[in-house]
């Protein structure tokens, strides 16, 4: 399930790609991903808007428009299996296509296998997001102002986009793990120094996954088996170093990396937590 870095690997690889090109016509396959909006919006927008800017707001893509004077923003989600990707005309569509925009040579495609993700001009998703992670919004004092009000367990909190935007169930396990902190732990029950420590991972364990999705070869298309690095899959040019680069996501029963204790798999809010009893405290 794609998380804050490979949305914004998405966004720097389709950002070049589309900035400048003129949406020709749009085709709707499925209208759910549309919600609110209806395909005859949709297309009545689109057609002839040129695309100016590409951005990433938590795990959202913020396509920026243009149509003659008038500007506009559509909002993309990838949800669960969304894919967003640019493929020749005369290329097949994937079988679970959503959305297609024709952009003459190249048409835009976003399919996704479940339909939980979204292409729509309804962008008030964005509005109730927190701090960007990595923006110097995201705050030591911020973050503490908000563990402190709550009782949940502090994995389960930092889930809610509204305390940070685009951290998900891996990285939220991954920061705890290298802050050592229990994802057990009440959220109101963290010392100053362990949301330091916290804030201090969280950025950094963002910025090595982006650092890291730069630099590797990937399959924005889709058609690779998945690996564990990306949910996009690497392209077969790429090497597997970086395949085991999780330390306990989905790391059930193998040995923790600092002390070889097996890590525990725990579920949380109906979500998979992966941690490590002696390190994480
Ligand atoms: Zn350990």
């Amino acid at each position: 399930m794609p998380e804050l870095p490979e949305v914004e690997i998405l966004a720097r690889h389709l950002a070049p790609l589309l900035n400048g090109k003129t949406v020709r016509g749009v085709e709707v396959c499925r209208a759910k991903v549309l919600r609110p909006t209806s395909p005859g919006l949709l297309a009545k927008k689109l057609v002839g808007a040129k695309f100016i800017c590409l951005r990433r707001r938590g795990k959202y893509l913020l396509f920026d428009l243009k149509k003659g004077k008038e500007q506009f923003t559509c909002l993309g989600h990838l949800g669960m299996t969304g894919r967003m990707f640019l493929q020749p005309q005369s290329a097949e569509l994937p079988k679970h296509t959503a959305v297609v925009l024709d952009l003459g040579r190249l048409r835009f495609v976003y399919e996704d296998t479940r339909y939980f993700g979204r292409f729509t001009l309804d962008t008030t998703s964005v509005d109730s997001l927190g701090p960007e992670p990595l923006s110097p919004d995201f705050t030591v004092e911020g973050l503490a102002a908000d563990l402190k009000r709550s009782a949940q367990p502090v994995k389960v909190k930092l889930l809610d986009q509204s305390l940070v935007a685009g951290v998900g169930n891996i990285y939220a396990s991954e920061a705890l793990f290298l802050a050592g902190i229990s994802p057990r732990r009440a959220a109101r029950s963290l010392k100053r120094e362990e949301i330091e420590r916290l804030h201090q991972q969280i950025r950094k364990i963002l910025q090595v996954a982006i650092d890291c999705g730069s630099t590797i070869p990937l399959d924005f298309a889709g058609e690779k088996t998945k690996d564990r690095l990306f949910y996009f899959g690497s392209a077969p040019t790429a090497s597997n170093y970086y395949v085991e680069r999780l330390l306990v996501y989905d790391r059930s029963g193998k040995p923790c990396p600092t002390c070889r204790t097996p890590i525990k798999r725990l579920v949380q809010a109906a979500r998979s937590t992966f941690y490590c009893t002696r390190c994480q405290r």
